[in-house]
């Protein structure tokens, strides 16, 4: 039996956990941490029984602790209360499924009272990958990834030696815009860029898919997680989604994990880890699939990509700001107040104005992304 905490349980990530946890039935939920939405929460806590549970506001939780007064269980609320969740002394492995670098102090608690973490809040290692890696390693703590294509590397490394990798091929599916100008995206619309054609997941990330943002956090956290160079990084588009993603090794040999896109696979072989379990779904129809195609990114249009690149090779503080910038464009765009190419320009501007702090502590990390709001806001 082991037992788990969930931060964003009420998210595309928190729910499939959830699914997950209820498809075995031998993981105990000991608490949950959401934003707002106190119904599904409620909901939760009456089918998995957690001690504690956490919503952002404080106003949330007192409606909570009204709903759930029958019940034996906590509410807390804010930092302090995704912190509370995140150190629970029963509690052995972490889901990070919340959104945003707002997952940075939970995750760094929750290594210090030796959790283990299944993450999927690249945010938080992206910013902060340089304190989260050697604080686990010093807590003995494991870094479990649940982003698919992590995941997928993270299989493909099984019982291999972790210095005879050459290259990590990230595969992305380019998106709901691949093959459009940048003449075509001029006028597209939130409704457009939340249509994903393979994967369907939380707003912002949706949102990142588009942009390639996505792909360039992606790149970032898995230079953390697998200690690779960047230059051993390595991004092919990959439309189908049947791929997951790949690693080459130095004679040559190429392992890669394929599978259905459910994230249900990835979250439940993190919770697992070294064991596998059965999984329900369709399975991959190599008779009917037909053609499994592949592309260069288009680095030219979605400016997401090298972006992030240039930010990686800044460092420091830099990708807290190519991070915190993104984070507010995509909300701007999300609320229609900006343009999807706004989002680059953004990006961008930020970097510029930036002046690299290296190896910044927590502090200066938070302080990073004030100042890039502060800048975002007096801009635009
Ligand atoms: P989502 O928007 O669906 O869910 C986010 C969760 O975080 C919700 O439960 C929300 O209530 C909670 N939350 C937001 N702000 C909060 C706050 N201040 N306090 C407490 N809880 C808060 O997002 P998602 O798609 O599930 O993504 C979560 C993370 O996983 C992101 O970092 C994303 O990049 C990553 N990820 C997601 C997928 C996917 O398929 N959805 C795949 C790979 C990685
Ligand atoms: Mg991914």
């Amino acid at each position: 039996m082991k037992t788990i905490a969930i931060l964003g349980s009420t998210g595309s990530i928190g729910t499939q956990t959830l699914e997950v946890a209820e498809a075995n039935g031998d993981l105990r939920v000991a608490a949950l941490a959401a934003g707002s939405n106190v119904e599904l929460l409620e909901r939760q806590i009456r089918k998995f029984h957690p001690k504690l549970a956490a919503l952002a506001s404080e106003e949330a939780a007192k409606d909570l602790r009204v709903r759930v007064r029958d019940l034996d269980v906590r509410i807390v609320s804010g930092m302090e209360g995704l912190i509370e969740v995140s150190v629970m002394p029963e509690t052995d492995i972490l889901v990070t499924a919340i959104v945003g670098m707002i997952g940075i102090r939970p995750t760094i608690v929750a290594i210090e009272a030796g959790k283990d973490i299944a993450l999927a809040n690249k945010e938080t290692l992206v910013t902060a990958g340089h304190i989260i890696m050697p604080l686990a390693k010093e807590k003995n703590v494991r870094i479990l990834p649940v982003d698919s294509e992590h995941s997928a590397v993270f299989q493909a490394l099984n019982g291999e030696n972790g210095k005879q990798v050459s290259r990590i091929l990230l595969t992305a599916s380019g998106g709901p815009f691949r093959g459009k100008t940048r003449k075509e995206l001029e006028n597209v619309q939130p409704e457009d860029a939340l249509k994903h054609p393979n994967w369907a997941m939380g707003q912002k990330i949706t949102i990142d898919s588009a942009t390639l943002v996505n792909k360039g956090l992606e790149v970032m956290e898995a230079k953390w997680l697998f200690g690779a160079e960047l230059e051993q990084i390595e991004v092919v588009v990959q439309p189908q989604s049947v791929i997951h993603s790949m690693v080459e090794f130095t004679d040559g040999a190429v392992m890669a994990q394929l599978g259905t896109p459910d994230m249900k696979l990835p979250i439940q072989y993190a919770l697992y880890y070294p064991e596998r379990r059965y999984l329900g779904g369709e399975r991959l129809d190599f008779g009917s699939m037909g053609r499994l195609t592949f592309e260069e990114p288009d680095e030219e249009t979605f400016l997401g990509l090298p972006l992030a690149f240039q930010a990686a090779r800044d460092g420091g503080s830099m990708p807290t700001v190519f991070n915190a910038a993104n984070e507010c464009a995509v909300s701007r765009f999300l609320h229609k107040q900006i343009r999807f190419l706004d989002i680059y320009e953004i990006l961008q501007a930020c970097m510029e104005e930036h002046h690299v702090v290296e190896n910044p502590a927590v502090e200066e990390i938070l302080a990073a992304e004030q100042m890039t709001y502060e800048f975002i806001e007096n801009r635009w």
